[in-house]
């Protein structure tokens, strides 16, 4: 990583999150799926309406579990089974509004009932002790694991991971093994779940992945019943996807706008306004910034396309933000072609009244083309750039 990077992180971390990110339940359980740890098929719903349409559309028994950021929602009567759409709609009337340690209930995940044979517990974080991962498993879940390490120390089976060698499969089997789980099927189904553990902790920039319960059907087939899934929020930048699950109602006004409009953006704290095509190429822009001696107010990516409703709804969005002083608009041009993008960014500059200094790198394919047009056509305050590095100085000496 760049030093702009790891500055830009920092800075981050002082403007919009300044704690670990901590995703909901339904949210942890959607990064597990894509990492292919099984989990229920459900629904978020937010009235009593959607629980019941959720349950229809589910089928059969479904469990309703408020979704809060904290634990115990079990115990505080924020999970409740329901064997019917109607009975859905009656607990999600219960549990709607209910206060749980001072987190009141504005979602539910309505999620298809499993039966439950045996509840097991796997979790796996950081050992900063150590300086290396952790994981903790036994088949005593379900429960407190407090009070499992407290009571039944030597039920809780622990195995660390050197993030220089990484994760093998053999310490799978070392947890399945060394926890007592003997049974054949279980024993498989168990292991490659902890490696997809381990793959989704990593790739999601993760600080702790908790699965309580991780159960056993009668049938014999392991599924994650729960997640905790907390996220750095040193890492965010790259993940803004991840930045965008972020508690709408914690978050800043101008990344709830920029939802709503489609636009991935990620509030920061400077003046240069940047947006780039592509995330990659976006993260890079921020950092450019940073490396060019400014601070960027934020990040945005403005995805493959170049279309002038595109730039408009990324325009409108940075500009909103007072503290932005000027505008680098970076572009690498591969599929969607230089020209394209010159002619929608004055498409969009028609279409709005944009004042501010904005400095436009355009690279890649038609970049010449791009160029041209934009100096025969552009208004006085756009500059046009041909390298990242100069258009971020020109960019950072306009915001001064
Ligand atoms: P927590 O209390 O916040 O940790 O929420 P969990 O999601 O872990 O649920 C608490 C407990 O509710 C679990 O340990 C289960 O015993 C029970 N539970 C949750 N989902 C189901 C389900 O689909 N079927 C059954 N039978 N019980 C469930
Ligand atoms: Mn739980």
């Amino acid at each position: 990583m760049s030093s702009g990077a790891l500055l830009h992180g920092r800075q981050a971390n002082r403007r919009y999150a300044r704690r670990p990110v901590d995703l909901y339940e339904y949210q942890g359980k959607e990064l597990f799926r894509r990492a292919g740890i099984p989990v229920s098929e459900g629904r978020l719903a937010t009235t009593p309406e959607e629980a019941r349409e959720a349950a229809e559309e589910l089928g059969g028994p479904v469990v309703v579990k408020a979704q809060v950021l904290t634990g115990g929602r079990g115990k505080a009567g924020g999970i409740k089974l329901a064997a019917t759409a109607d009975e859905a709609e009656e607990r999600a009337k219960e549990i709607l509004g209910l206060d749980i340690r001072g987190h009141v209930v504005r979602k539910l995940w309505i999620e298809s009932a499993s039966d439950i044979a045996k509840e097991y517990y796997l979790s796996l974080t950081f050992d900063r002790g150590a300086k290396r991962l952790l994981y903790m498993f036994t088949t005593q879940g379900g429960v407190d694991i407090e009070q499992v390490a407290e009571e039944s120390p030597e039920a809780l089976v622990r195995l660390h991971v050197s993030p220089l060698e990484g994760f093998h499969p053999w310490q799978a089997r070392s947890l399945v093994y060394g926890a007592g789980v003997t049974d054949p099927s279980e024993q498989k189904q168990i292991a490659a779940i902890v490696g997809k553990l381990h793959e989704a902790f990593v790739t999601n920039d993760a600080m702790l992945c908790e699965i309580n319960p991780l159960i056993v059907t009668p049938d014999g087939v392991v599924k994650a019943l729960d997640s905790k899934f907390t996220v750095d929020d040193n890492a965010l930048y790259r993940h803004p996807e991840i930045a965008e699950m972020r508690d709408l109602d914690a978050a800043d006004p101008l990344e709830a706008l920029a939802r709503e409009k489609g636009v991935t953006y990620v509030k920061l704290d400077g003046e240069v306004g940047v947006l780039g095509n592509g995330a990659g190429l976006s993260m890079s822009t921020v950092d450019v910034v940073t490396f060019a001696g400014g601070r960027p107010a934020n990040f945005c990516d403005l995805g493959g396309g170049g279309d002038a409703q595109g730039v408009v709804d990324a325009l409108s969005v940075i500009t909103k933000d007072t503290q932005v002083k000027a505008i680098f608009f970076n572009i690498f041009g591969g599929i969607t072609r230089c020209d394209e993008v010159a002619r929608g960014i004055l498409q969009a500059l028609g279409e709005m009244s944009l004042e501010l200094p904005i400095v436009v790198r355009l690279d890649g394919t038609n970049a010449e083309e791009g160029r041209r047009i934009l100096a025969e056509a552009a208004p006085s305050n756009l500059h046009v750039s041909p390298t990242m590095l100069e258009a971020a100085k020109t960019a950072v000496g306009l915001a001064a």
